[in-house]
């Protein structure tokens, strides 16, 4: 193995998730948050998934228990001091991160590289609040983590190539699929994904067909396995617009520009599954 010890930092969804990965490929996990709430919370959501893997036959209950206890939960950042590899995915607020960096550098050996699962914030800038900007990277990964092969691996202009090889190395071990991309507003998997929702949203805006028929003709047509504005509430839609604000001041480029009616609907609370109320309704929940 490339690596024997990893840290999270963050153990919300993304943070949770990436736990897991790395414990059920027999790496021990430091998985850090300030919050301790966050982390039992975190370890159920592991938990649970694990116990769906069992229930479905793909997993032995040994396994589950040993995944689990392969996971070690703190607050105290000071334990990530002698990890290999810390992979960071607190929220997603520049001089957060920015912070957490800066830390990182502190606490962790001079060796260890330190890689975010940022979705949109520039690996350049946070790699350059580092004393050790050749050994920062992005690795970005889909939700929901434990089932999404995916990990956009991306290389912040000061990274050293062969960082980016370990990375990779590292991503194919815990049996995902790399792919290496410069780092750039969005990187791949947003400044693709972001317009094509957004534009969706243009077509609802305008009247041209419904949300429901919108979603269909990329299911039916496109075989999408989901429509965008479905998968938009799914996201959040405040997620989703502040996504496109990147784009948008980031290239400084009008085709990224917000549709009005995304806006309107973060403005009014409305940011799809988590309340409740998106482009759909959805039961049980509180918008
Ligand atoms: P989340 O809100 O579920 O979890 C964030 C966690 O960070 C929380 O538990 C919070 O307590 C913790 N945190 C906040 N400040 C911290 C600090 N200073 N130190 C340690 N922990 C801190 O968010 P999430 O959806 O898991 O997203 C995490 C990161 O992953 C973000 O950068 C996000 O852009 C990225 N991401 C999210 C998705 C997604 O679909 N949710 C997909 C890819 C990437």
């Amino acid at each position: 193995m490339r690596i024997s010890s990893v840290g999270i930092v963050g153990a919300g969804i993304m943070g949770s998730g990436i736990a897991q990965v790395f414990a059920a490929a027999g790496i021990a996990v430091r998985l850090h948050d300030v919050s301790a709430a966050s982390l039992e919370k975190g370890v159920a959501a592991v938990d649970r998934s694990l116990a769906r893997f069992v229930a479905k036959g793909r997993l032995a209950e040994e396994e589950r228990a040993s995944i689990l206890d392969r996971i070690r939960t703190g607050t105290d950042l000071d334990a990530l001091g002698s990890v290999e590899l810390v992979v960071e995915a607190a929220s997603e607020n520049t001089d957060l991160k920015l912070g957490i960096f800066r830390q990182l550098d502190q606490v962790c050996g001079p060796d260890t590289v330190l890689a975010s699962n940022t979705s949109s914030i520039s690996l350049t800038r946070i790699a350059a609040a580092t004393g050790r900007p050749s050994r920062v990277i992005g690795m970005h990964f889909i939700n929901p983590v434990p089932l999404m092969d995916l990990v956009e691996i991306i290389s912040a202009r000061q990274t050293d190539p062969g960082i980016a090889t370990f990375t990779e190395e590292v991503v194919r071990e815990i049996g995902k699929t790399p792919v290496q991309v410069r780092d750039s507003y969005g990187f791949v998997t947003n400044r693709i994904l972001l317009p094509m929702i957004n534009e969706a949203v243009f077509v609802l805006h305008e009247g041209v067909a419904t949300a429901e028929d919108i979603d269909q003709v990329m299911k039916l047509g496109m075989n999408h396995p989901m429509g965008p504005l479905a998968l938009a509430d799914m996201i959040g839609l405040d997620t989703c617009l502040s996504i496109m604000e990147v784009l948008y001041e980031g290239f400084n480029d009008p085709k990224y520009r917000p549709c009005p009616l995304l806006k309107q609907l973060v403005d009014a609370g409305h940011l799809g599954r988590k309340t409740g109320k998106g482009f759909y309704d959805y039961d049980g929940g509180g918008g």
